[in-house]
């Protein structure tokens, strides 16, 4: 049976293993000579009058669709399906959408549903709730008051440069607001922490502890310990040493996380990734079970920190095949290997970003690779050869050259078609690193979201006019036609793939102003960024991110069309509702 889809002057032609065959130019008679024998047989439901953006190929709209098993099985321009196409119509179960927008189910690329889930149960120390180190302390002594002394006070989102004061809290000033509690607070994003005393002690952190290429130690005028602690080695010490949520109460968190998700219009979601918290093997096993029982109804797509595959890592000896297998049969299919992740340095706005030319307000301050380049080489090659997509966290364009000098060593070693590796964040790219990218076929998830919350701090303190002007510079990435996404970060920013696109199409920051006007895109291009290049990036394009015959029913419905409005007012949508496999998972 040939399933078909009626477009303006066009047939896709499906075989019933859903391959396109055949991209016909029909016009409506020919159409109607397949006559019944192309009625739909059987349907379980109708969307009608639905302003339908497909973001196919062709950039069609449609008006309603039908849905069978979990699959788009028919879509029509028409409010509602024409007589004769569905068998029985009058008795199938009709949702009218009343004029609202129906997208593909958001596909979120970079984030930490884990971390997320975490932090949900810690004490908010970020903008705009707290704007000053007094306020930050207080925040402290309110929760030491509702513990008992020696237990853990958490803190996460805290942010220096947001703070009036323009600098990081101490262990000293942390000692004196909650002397009889180990305090740990993270900082905003997500590659450094300030400690108290206790927690250090707690910690076996003690004054002749060394830095690692992973991490270091942060220390005052005469050498002592400030409290600061730089990147994974050093922070993992703290949150290895303090108390941990029980899998049951993580678990609950995931769960409510998921439906901030869900209330967002996402259905897919990539977790960037596992082992970056704890212990990867138990991190795993929670994530495969939440999605296997539904904690988490997104589809998941899990990076893994190179650590848990390599040497003594829990999945050593596997390769991406055998990886992929174990967390397909874990989760009963509903989560798949993304990736191997690793980092090749920090962030901008905690000085650890690797830069080419120094930063603007610290000329001896350059960032630094966190690995050599021989070993980063070695680790790519090795993880190629096992099969892996690989995805390099790389803020500065330091980093992201290195990364690139590795990809293009693996691939000339062993050349590979549609390897897809990655490239996260991707935020200080030059233009010959974007082309670069495009040239080696590497794609780029972009951390757009940074141009609205961190944009006048990069154009002032960071890096200068020049560079913050190119902050993701996604017209660039259009340009040289390289696959990319885009992507929250959450927790490091909300959750909001809407606010994503509404920061790529206007570049405005805080303050309301716009920075680096032509590096901005369309709005269709930046809703396809979230949706279908999201599916190409998962290799998942045959049955996700856009609206045509074949493909999975996922949906986020909207109160209002994105490219109908003023662009200004697209982080202002509200999701109405968003579809899995054609079940309705989140109503407003
Ligand atoms: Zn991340």
């Amino acid at each position: 049976m040939i399933e078909r889809v009626k477009v303006p002057a066009l047939l896709h032609v499906y075989i019933r293993q859903k391959m396109v065959i055949g991209l016909v130019q029909l016009d409506y008679a020919v159409i109607h000579r397949f006559g019944s024998e192309n009625m739909l047989e059987a349907v379980d439901f109708i969307i009608k009058n639905a302003n339908i953006l497909t973001l196919d190929e062709k950039q069609t709209r449609a008006k309603s669709l039908a849905v069978q098993d979990g699959s788009i099985v028919g879509i029509w321009e028409t409010t509602e399906p024409p007589q004769g196409e569905i068998r029985d119509a009058d008795k199938v179960k009709v949702v009218d959408l009343q004029g609202q927008t129906l997208l593909p189910g958001f596909i979120d690329t970079h984030n930490h549903l884990l971390g997320y889930a975490h932090v949900r149960r810690y004490v908010p120390c970020g903008q705009p709730l707290v704007k000053t180190i007094p306020q930050l302390l207080q925040q402290l002594k309110d929760k030491a008051a509702e513990k008992q002394a020696g237990e853990w006070i958490v803190g996460f989102g805290y942010d220096d440069t947001g703070l009036e004061e323009q600098r990081h809290v101490t262990r000293d000033e942390l000692d004196q607001a909650v002397p009889d509690h180990p305090v740990f607070i993270a900082h905003i994003s997500g590659h450094l922490g300030v400690a108290n005393s206790k927690a250090l002690e707690e910690a076996g952190i003690t004054e002749d502890v060394q830095d690692t290429e992973m991490g270091h130690y942060g220390r005052d005028e005469n050498g002592r310990l400030n409290g600061a602690l730089f990147e994974k080695d050093a922070m993992s010490r703290i949150t290895q040493g303090q108390d941990q949520a029980s899998p049951e109460q993580v678990m609950a968190q995931l769960a409510e996380a998921s439906k901030e998700y869900l209330a967002q219009g996402i259905t897919t979601n990539t977790e960037a990734a596992i082992g970056m918290l704890q212990d990867p093997a138990g991190e795993l096993a929670l994530y495969l079970k939440a999605s296997a029982n539904g904690t988490i109804p997104m589809r998941a797509q899990l990076m893994v920190m190179h650590t848990a595959l390599e040497d003594d890592g829990p999945f050593a000896g596997y390769d991406a095949e055998k990886m992929d297998a174990y967390i397909q049969e874990k989760s009963n299919g509903r989560a798949r290997l993304d990736s191997v992740k690793l980092f090749q340095d920090g962030s901008i706005q905690g000085y650890t970003g690797a830069l080419r030319e120094p930063y603007y307000s610290k000329p001896d301050t350059y960032g630094d690779l966190f690995h050599k380049q021989e070993v980063l080489n070695e680790k790519i090659l090795d993880f190629h050869q096992r099969g892996y997509r690989i995805a390099i966290h790389g803020n500065g364009d330091r980093a992201i050259g290195s990364i690139l000098e590795g990809y293009a060593n693996a691939l000339k070693k062993q050349p590979k078609a549609r390897h897809q590796h990655r490239i996260e964040h991707v935020q200080t790219a030059t233009l010959e690193d974007i082309e670069k990218l495009a040239e080696l076929d590497v794609a780029g998830s972009f951390f757009i979201n940074h141009v609205y919350y961190w944009g006048e701090r990069h154009e002032k303190i960071f890096l200068g006019p020049d560079r913050a002007a190119r902050l993701d510079p996604l017209k660039d990435a259009v340009d040289a036609d390289m696959l990319f996404t885009l992507h929250s970060d959450c927790p490091v920013t909300p959750i909001s793939p809407l606010f994503s696109v509404w920061a790529a199409v206007n570049r405005v920051t805080d303050e309301g102003r716009v920075l680096g006007p032509d590096q901005r895109i369309d709005v269709v291009t930046a809703l396809k960024s979230m949706t279908i290049y999201g599916a190409r990036l998962n290799f998942q394009e045959d049955m996700i991110g856009s609206i045509e015959v074949g493909k999975r029913a996922d949906f986020a419905v909207l109160d209002r069309d994105p490219t109908a409005i003023d662009p200004m007012e697209i982080k202002d949508i509200q999701v109405t509702s968003t579809w899995i496999d054609g079940e309705k998972v989140y109503t407003k």
